[in-house]
This record gives structure tokens, sequence and C-alpha cells, in this order.
């Protein structure tokens, strides 16, 4: 691909001064060389690009040179990115894949070196990542901040070796990223005090506030998994300056339909200030993470979309240093063949390995909240057949099951209720943040189908309904696929759609099983090791 010889025309919106006039606009190795007023209005709008500013490649099943082809489409010029998907299952290993592999592609993608590799003590992860290898990372040029800091006790006790990953960034004159849902008050001037700048994590405005006043960014969070715009894009008036748009996580369906621009149109019809929206969208994490992405100015890479009007912000071109990279909704990057990386030990289990002996009348049964990562604690009487606590889908309690897939463990079994199965099963090694295979089902038979689908794959998502079973292969580190977007968006729609014939009611039933082993997000979820309670941070019996 080679850089446009002649000018670009059209309405020039100047993010950086706001304001808009007709212009012609010369590039030149990449760069902008010259950017004159012209009379002549052209009648579409050049822009810089837009930025996902926190977002987890890995969320998408797409590595991330088919992640940038599926991006730029929607005029996302760049991202920051935090590994710790793939760093959890193949630590340092694990980032350098992703680094390698974005350089193949010329969306900027910024990532970040994971602070919290495991999530937690009481699970098994793949890797570990050592504040000494946090402190290498940051070292890498390409590595342009320190990820989010979700260990946020930790930072409030100033924890040794948190506070020393933290300094790690700092001496090198790198951001450092927040994670701290709900924190209020004192324990977020005390948070974010310790150095951290950004919180993507807010879900009430006066949270967002209350951190906003400690100094930090507010990256508004809309995602396939968590969704806040509405309760914060107010925020984008109110404190321009310290506003961002992300994503966090992105599934390949909705990647398809859009990204960063879907939430700039939706602020823009909701009556927020034009230059506000875009300030947050394309300049802020510019400015924040002092992004080598260019703002429309002469000197700047020539890193900048066109648009066909400011209302519907329809994506006419993105270019990326010079190149087209996508037109009328196509992308010209030429796609990169992923080399497979894993870590995958599990061997095939029987169905008995699932069975539980019913030690009681009562039992802890975990509620799954459609649309949240919180879950909330409940007990039940267990359906007891032949002595085994059964799953019971007349009452909606299925058994939820978690498979070490790191080493040849006994899996450890609990119970759930508000999934909506009616039979079948369905089984992912998409688990954060340790991502063992996780899977509910309405009977053992289904489950142990539908977990050795994804162990045979070495990764993967499956359903099992009777005796018909699909799987969508993730070979590359159990998270990822090897297909373009608009495959693997197509295979994951086919999982969704038969996932809710098999009777559950939930708006994402994969999102929600990818949830239920995240220990560090409360009340109750499932370890490897057995039923954890997320705010006492102890193991849970089953049986009470
Ligand atoms: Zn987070
Ligand atoms: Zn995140």
């Amino acid at each position: 691909m080679d850089t446009s010889p002649s000018p670009i025309r059209g309405q020039l919106v100047d993010v950086v001064n706001r304001r808009i006039y007709p212009a012609e606009v010369h590039l030149e190795s990449g760069r902008i060389a010259k950017i004159t007023q012209t009379d002549r209005p052209g009648n579409t709008y050049l822009l810089p690009g837009f930025i996902d500013a926190h977002v987890h490649v890995e969320s998408s099943l797409l590595v991330p040179s088919e992640f940038a082809r599926a991006a730029v489409v929607h005029g996302t010029v760049a991202t920051v990115s935090d590994p710790h998907e793939i760093g959890n299952v193949l630590g340092v290993d694990g980032v350098r894949y992703m680094l390698d592999n974005a350089a193949h592609v010329p969306l900027k993608i910024c990532f970040g070196a994971p602070s919290c590799v495991p999530a937690s003590t009481f699970e098994t992860a793949g890797a570990t990542i050592s504040t000494a290898e946090v402190a290498q990372l940051l070292d890498d040029p390409r590595i342009g901040y320190l990820s989010e800091m979700m260990n946020f006790p930790g930072v409030l006790h100033r924890d040794v070796t948190v506070m020393a990953k933290i300094a790690a960034a700092q001496q090198r004159g790198k951001p450092v990223d927040g994670h701290a849902p709900g924190l209020r008050g004192d324990d977020a001037r005390r948070y974010h005090a310790a150095g951290i700048t950004t919180d993507h994590e807010c879900f009430t405005k006066d949270e967002a506030l209350d951190k906003i006043a400690c100094g930090a960014m507010i990256s508004i969070r809309e995602g396939s998994a968590a969704r806040n715009f509405d309760a914060l894009y107010t925020l984008l008036d109110e404190h321009p300056q310290q506003c961002m748009l992300c994503s966090d996580d992105k599934h390949p369906d909705e990647l398809q339909v859009g990204h960063i621009d879907v939430l700039v149109r939706r602020a823009v019809a909701a009556r927020i200030d034009r230059f506000n929206v875009l300030r947050a969208a394309c300049l802020n994490p510019v400015l924040h993470y002092s992004l080598d992405v260019g703002l429309l100015r002469e000197g700047d890479p020539a890193d900048f979309i066109e648009v066909d009007s400011l209302d519907d912000f329809r994506v006419l071109r993105t270019f990326i240093d010079g190149q087209v990279v996508a037109q009328n909704g196509r992308t010209t990057i030429p796609r990169v063949e992923p080399p497979i990386v894993n870590r995958f030990a599990a061997r095939e289990r029987v169905p008995a390995d699932f069975a539980v002996r019913a030690k009681s009348q009562r039992m802890h049964v975990i509620e799954a909240l459609d649309g949240q990562l919180i879950t909330r604690r409940d007990i039940v009487q267990p359906t007891v057949v032949d002595g085994l606590a059964v799953a019971d889908p007349a009452r909606d309690i299925l058994k939820l099951v978690v498979v070490n897939r790191y080493e040849d463990a006994q899996p450890a079994v609990a119970f759930i209720k508000n999934f909506g199965l009616r039979r079948g099963a369905l089984a992912s090694s998409v688990a954060h943040d340790s991502h063992n295979v996780v899977a509910v089902g309405a009977s053992d038979e289904a489950i142990f189908t539908a977990v050795n689908q994804v162990i045979e794959a070495r990764g993967g998502l499956s359903v099992v309904d009777g005796q018909s079973h699909h799987v969508l292969p993730l070979p590359i580190a159990g998270l990822m696929a090897t297909g373009t977007c608009e495959q693997v968006a197509a295979a994951y729609s086919r999982l969704d759609a038969a996932a809710k014939e098999l009777g559950s009611r939930l708006r994402s039933p994969y999102m929600t099983l990818s949830f239920m082993a995240l220990l560090v997000i409360p009340q109750i979820k499932l370890s490897d090791r057995g039923l954890f309670d997320g705010d006492r941070f102890e193991f849970l019996p089953l049986f009470v």
C-alpha cells in the first residue's frame, strides 16, 4: 500500500482547537505534510480516528491482526489493550505473542504490562507474571503502560509487590491503569493517590465523580459484557477533559457491527456537544497514554477518518500512517495466518468425574444475574437421586463444573440457578481470568460431552444437545480462533443460538458462563479448587 499522492479534501474537524473548516490535507511518507484551508467546501468530514481506551483483544476471540481488520472498518485507528487473558495462560510469552502478531498490521495497539497475573491465589492459572517480568515488559518500547491494577485491596494496604509494580511503571514514565469497581470516598482517594490514573469500572455516575475528583480519567465502558454508557455519558459534557470511551470486552458478532463509532453516534444523538464527544473518542487517550497517533495536525502521523456526516458518522475511509486501511465497510489490510501457541494439559473426563454425593439437605447455589458479572449466593435443597445431588432443570438448578486445564486434576463441581438450560450443556475454555474449562449442564452425560469437546479441541466453546454437538475451536491459548471476524462471528452466533434453544434466557449465555470462575468479583464463584466466597475471599463448602 502506498500513500495517497493527491490531497484529501473535506470539512476538517479540528478536535484540538474546536473548529471545522474546508481543507485540503496533503500527505507525505505517512505523515500530514500540509493542511490548507480552501473555499471549496467538501461534502465529507475529516477527523482524527477513534480510540478504544481499554479493550482485551482476546475477548473478540480473534488474534490482534484479525481484530484490527474488523475494527478499522468502524474508524478505529488505535486501542489501549491489556493482554492479561493470554498472560494468564502463557505468561510473558503470551504477551509477546500479541505484540508480534499485532506488528503485522497498521492498527496502533498500545499493549500494557499485565499487573495481576494470576488474578488470585485461589485458582490454578497457566502462568505467573512476576514483578521482575513486569519491569522487563515495561522496558519494551512497545509496552505503553501498566495495565489494570485489579488488586485494589493490595493497593489500599500498600502491599509491597503491588507498589513495586506501580513504581516500575512510574520510573519509566508510563501510566498505571485502574480497575476498582465500586470504590468510593477515602478508599478511592487512597487508591488513586498510589499513582493509578484511570478507571473503567464505574457503574454509577456518583462513583465516577468521586474518581474524577481524585484526578482519574474515566473510561466510559460499553462492551459485550458490561454496559455503563447510559449511566455515565453526561460526564462527557461535564468533565470533557477527563473522559475516554472503551469497550473492555467486545465479542466478534458485535465487533462486526460497530466499535467506538457506535458510542460516538449515541452520544451525539443524546445531544452531547460534538467536540466533547470527539475529545473523549479521539484526543484524550492520545494525551493520556502518549500514543503515537495523529490528531490531524501538520507533522502528525496521518491517522484519520473520513465520515459522511457529524450525526451518522458513517465511516467512508480510515487512514493509518497515510495508508487507506478501510474503505466503505471493507478493510484493505491483508490477512495474516496466526501461529498456534497454547498450554493445555487436561485429559478427557468420564461422567463419574462430575458426580456429587449429597451430604445434607441444604447446599449453596450460585445465582447467575443476567448482564452482570456479579452473582448472588443462595441456599437450596438439593435434588437427590441414588444418594447423589443432581442437576434439576425443572427447578432451574444446573450443575456447574470447572476443570483445571493446566494439569490433570479432579473437576470442581457446584450448582447454579437462573441459567435456564432445560437440557444439554455448554462448555468454554474462556473462563476469566485463569481460563480453565468451565461448563454448565442439565446432566452429567451432557457436561462430560461438552467438556471433552473443548479438551479434544485444546480450547474452544462447545454446545451439546442430545446426540448433536458443536464446537468453535480456539486453538490459540484456548482463547482465540484462527479465522476471520466474519467466520468467527458466524460460528459464535450459531453457538449462542443453540444455547438459547436449550432454554437459556440469558442475553449472552457464554459470556455469563465465562465469568462464573472469576473469583475477584463477588458474591460466589467456582474456582478449579472449589466453591469460593468472593466477599470474604475464602473457600466455601458446597453443603451447609
Ligand atoms: Zn477491569
Ligand atoms: Zn478490563
